[in-house]
């Protein structure tokens, strides 16, 4: 009876023994795949196998040998003309009494009613754009994707049917065998071998590192898995990039997350720090600092969190960081937001400024030895000035007695004797008269000039009241060259010597209305505006104006332009000047152009009074 019905069963069945061999089948054989049952008994089964799936029976026989089970699933039939038939197989082990596998059994069904039910999952699948593989509770592939073709490097009907572990390395499959288990056993939506580096092996052989999420499928036929498998062999690369980067880095390189926890190390910082990576790696930053800006590296921590961008941290202040040992060290650190796949992260850049302190410090005593130095010279210099000025109002001084002798016997040899020698001896009596007459003015106006400043009082100087007084003096000057005087605004009130300012603005004017040019009557204007720590004032005249290489020589003493049958004068007035502006802390220069005019300026510092 049993026979009869297999006889007359809708399925094509097979009974083979362990080699391959055909042992029986029955009549649907012939229905299916052209072959008399009388003709295909004895022969090997894989006949019926097409090409790519000529390992199927072996593959599974193996694992039913193993006390692997086989679920139904489909696959495809070469008939006796050749042509490729979709079957449901479902392979079974044929056992004897005492239970042993002498045998596998296939029954095989015709796959038609459930096409368009498969295209459409098969549409769905080809829209994921990972490579999906479908795998029943066997570890058999049961459905793939294009992506799958394209990334393993196998044609679908390579795949379908055979055990999944085919897409994996070697040393991971018995592993992956025993994960398959639990996962058929618990089964739920998750990232698989979650912190471990996944792989999948290529038709070649080639590996490539792969992210895998699983998620289980029910289904009439059971329990399956769907696998979406992702190839991050790009990521890897460039998380490789940036590890050489960050190893590659001049600077200790530290990667902390919002609750300060270390998450990511270079080497540099094990050098800096003297820890290694594992002593580092989750554990707080503040290892990495003295235990005294603990608290409030927490609160800036939270704050940078709050605002992140890149900057440098505690921007004006003096940063540490700590060694294994415990030693300090100066730190420069620079902060820059990471945005990542586990939430925003800081890097810090942290750069030991050891060398550089030691060579500001350096730099620092340096600068002040200079300043010492320099202090010392200008008081020697200051002490030399002091003497040379003694000595100039000293012999100065001294000069004027003899010379006056001269200048008297002089005069009294003029009145005697004048026209009762010849002319010659006339002459001579007239050449040193003017000598002695012109060193007696010269030998005054160094001593004048040795003089300045000598017995001063700082006061209140109103230079309203300067000027009207040096313009009262000079009247009859400014009346005879028809000058006009001008004053843009109220001069201020300066804190200064009265006599040295009088003397001041009354060698720029008298110099002014010397040195007008002819026909152009002088036009003086003076001005003053309030700058930084003191004033500034300007003298300036429409005169015969001074080339730009004589600017500077005209204030030293005795330095003259003209020769005095041109211009009147000893060559002294501006060096007066420079040492009265040098008096009240200030500076004098002239801006000028040959045949336009001058324009003598003049600064004063603000002096405390004495
Ligand atoms: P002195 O007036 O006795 O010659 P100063 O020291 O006052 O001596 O001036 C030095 C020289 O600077 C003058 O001889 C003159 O050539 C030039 N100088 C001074 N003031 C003026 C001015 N306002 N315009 C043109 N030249 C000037």
């Amino acid at each position: 009876m049993w026979s009869s019905l297999l006889q007359h069963a809708n399925d094509a069945i097979f009974a083979i023994d362990l080699s391959g061999k055909i042992l029986q089948c029955n009549s649907c054989v012939e229905k299916f795949y052209g072959y008399l049952p009388e003709n295909i008994v004895g022969s090997q089964y894989i006949i019926l196998l097409p090409e790519v799936r000529q390992k199927e029976f072996e593959n599974i026989r193996d694992n039913l040998l193993f006390g692997e089970q086989s679920a139904p699933f489909e696959t495809e039939r070469v008939t006796q003309n050749k042509s490729l038939i979709k079957v449901s197989a479902s392979y079974s082990a044929i056992r004897d009494n005492s239970g042993r596998i002498i045998g596998i059994s296939v029954i095989e069904r015709k796959v038609m009613h459930r096409k368009t039910l498969e295209s459409k999952a098969q549409a769905l699948l080809e829209t994921a754009p990972d490579a999906m593989v479908i795998v029943n509770a066997y570890g058999q592939i049961i459905l793939v994707n294009a992506q799958t073709e394209k990334l393993f490097g196998y044609a679908k009907n390579e795949l379908l049917g055979q055990d999944v572990e085919m897409l994996i390395p070697d040393r991971f499959v018995s592993r992956h065998k025993g994960h398959r288990k639990n996962f058929f056993e618990n089964a739920k939506a998750r990232t698989m071998g979650e912190g471990q580096e996944l792989f999948g092996r290529h038709k070649t052989g080639a590996e490539f590192p792969v992210e895998i999420s699983l998620s289980p499928l029910e289904t009439e036929e059971g329990l399956l898995v769907s696998a979406a498998i992702r190839d991050i062999s790009q990521r890897k690369k460039a998380e490789e990039k940036f590890r050489n980067l960050l190893e590659s880095a001049p600077d200790a390189i530290i990667i902390v997350n919002e609750s300060g926890s270390i998450q990511l190390v270079n080497a540099q910082t094990e050098k800096m720090f003297g820890y290694n990576r594992v002593e580092m790696i989750g554990y707080n930053i503040e290892l990495l600092m003295p235990v005294r800006y603990n608290s409030i590296h927490q609160v800036h921590r939270v704050n940078y969190f709050k605002n992140p961008k890149a900057r440098k941290m505690g921007e004006g202040f003096d940063l540490h960081g700590r060694d294994k040992s415990g030693k300090e060290f100066p730190v420069e650190i620079s902060l820059s937001p990471l945005e990542t796949e586990d939430g925003l992260l800081v890097s810090a850049a942290v750069r030991d400024i050891s060398e550089k302190k030691k060579l500001e410090n350096q730099i620092k005593e340096i600068n002040i030895n200079l300043e010492k130095k320099v202090h010392q010279r200008t008081e020697e210099l200051e002490t030399k000035n002091k003497e040379l000025e003694q000595f100039a109002y000293v012999a100065s001084h001294d000069l004027q007695e003899p010379l006056r002798t001269i200048s008297s016997f002089v005069g009294f040899l003029k009145e005697e004797y004048y026209r009762k020698m010849d002319d010659i001896a006339d002459s001579y009596l007239d050449y040193i008269f003017h000598a002695a007459d012109r060193m007696q003015t010269l030998i005054k106006d160094l001593l004048d000039y040795s003089r300045i400043g000598r017995m001063r009082v700082l006061h209140e100087v109103d230079c309203n009241t300067v000027l009207s007084q040096v313009m009262a003096d000079l009247s009859s000057a400014i009346e005879e060259a028809n000058a006009k005087i001008s004053v843009t605004e109220a001069l201020p009130v300066v804190n200064g010597y009265p006599t040295e300012i009088k003397q001041l603005f009354q060698n720029l004017i008298s110099n002014s209305i010397k040195f007008h040019r002819d026909n152009a009557p002088p036009v003086i204007t003076i001005s003053s505006q309030k700058i930084p720590g003191g004033w500034s004032f300007s003298f300036r005249d429409n005169g015969i104006g001074i080339e730009q290489q004589h600017q500077e020589r005209i204030f030293i003493i005795f330095q003259r332009l003209h020769n005095r049958t041109q211009y009147e004068g000893s060559g002294i007035g501006l060096s007066h000047c420079k040492k009265i502006v040098e008096l009240h802390g200030g500076k004098i220069w002239v801006e000028s152009q040959l045949d336009k005019g001058s324009n003598f300026q003049f600064t004063i510092s603000e002096k405390e009074k004495e």
